[in-house]
């Protein structure tokens, strides 16, 4: 694997691999890495000939200075990790590579609202801090495919948005949530909790699953208001929202939305730790 802190190499080597055409998948994380990131990674290495992967812990996404502060960063790990993934480029820029002596958000995007509710209501700002840097990363990385996540489902929608309305050439893929195994979504913030609570937090995932099993069969607002207190029993625990939206403008959903658009999205404070999850109804 090759590892690069520069865009003035990453940007003509990514060019000229494109000219002797290679397919180029690229892989945008924050490091501390696990087998989440990791699925990333190997469903790149399935669609293209070569995977670039970043790891840039964004300051501009960080509404909170402590928690920027606390974002764990074993990055030897995360290299070994990325090495037997079969990564073959890692970027591994200093900030004043991405964003020049001054590090800030300069553009304005349209976002077209969908960056206001959500994560977005109780962090003002970070999804434009978002959407600058995979602007930026994506014209440093010029790949043919842009790897995410579903477990940051508003980040998805947000970026799809982005790219569309920008025209950048690139295709986005959305890939499966992967979970620790009692169910609790994979998150690099989990190293934070207490083996006990984080045992606990799986009744996050159980909740997701009531949740849909539920949809035919009780209100959406019935649901949101049972999950919401079952949760919220659990000690430790405090949900942000716990809703049924619609999966393509996160939109309340309506009696004509049809099951398989509706998206069941939750943000719980588990011991301070802000965990998010989501499920689309299939
Ligand atoms: P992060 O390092 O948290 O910014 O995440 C980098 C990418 O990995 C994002 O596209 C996330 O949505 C994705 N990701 C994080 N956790 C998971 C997970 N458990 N399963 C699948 N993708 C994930």
């Amino acid at each position: 694997m090759q590892i690069i802190k520069q865009r003035n190499q990453l940007t003509p080597l990514s060019t000229q691999l494109r000219a002797q055409g290679a397919k180029i998948g690229f892989v945008p994380t924050m490091g501390a890495l696990h087998q989440g990131h990791i699925s990333l990674v190997e469903a790149s290495k399935k669609r293209a000939n070569i995977t670039i992967v970043s790891i840039f812990v964004n300051p501009t996404q960080f509404n909170d200075p402590k928690d920027l502060e606390k974002y764990p960063r074993p990055i030897e790990q995360d290299i070994a990790m990325l090495e037997a993934a079969g990564c073959d480029i890692l970027y591994l820029p200093e900030a004043s590579d991405i964003y020049g002596p001054v590090t800030q958000v300069t553009d304005k995007f349209d976002l077209a609202g969908l960056d206001l509710e959500l994560e977005g209501a109780s962090r003002p700002g970070h999804f434009a801090g978002v959407a600058q840097v995979v602007k930026i990363l994506l014209e440093i990385t010029r790949p043919d495919i842009l790897f995410l996540g579903q477990k940051d489902f508003q980040q998805c929608l947000i970026l799809t948005q982005l790219i569309n309305s920008l025209k950048m050439p690139v295709e986005l893929v959305m890939c499966p949530i992967y979970r620790e195994s009692h169910g609790l979504a994979m998150s690099s913030r989990n190293v934070r909790l207490n083996p006990q609570i984080r045992q606990k937090a799986g009744a996050i995932y159980a909740s997701l699953q009531y949740a849909a099993a539920m949809v035919n069969i009780l209100t959406p607002q019935e649901i949101q208001q049972a999950a919401t207190a079952a949760l919220n029993t659990i000690e430790g625990f405090n949900v942000d929202y716990f809703l049924l939206l619609n999966a393509d403008n996160l939109k309340p959903i309506t009696p004509e939305t049809p099951t398989n658009r509706i998206v069941i999205i939750t943000a719980v404070l588990v011991d301070g730790v802000r965990l998010l999850d989501n499920m689309v109804i299939s």
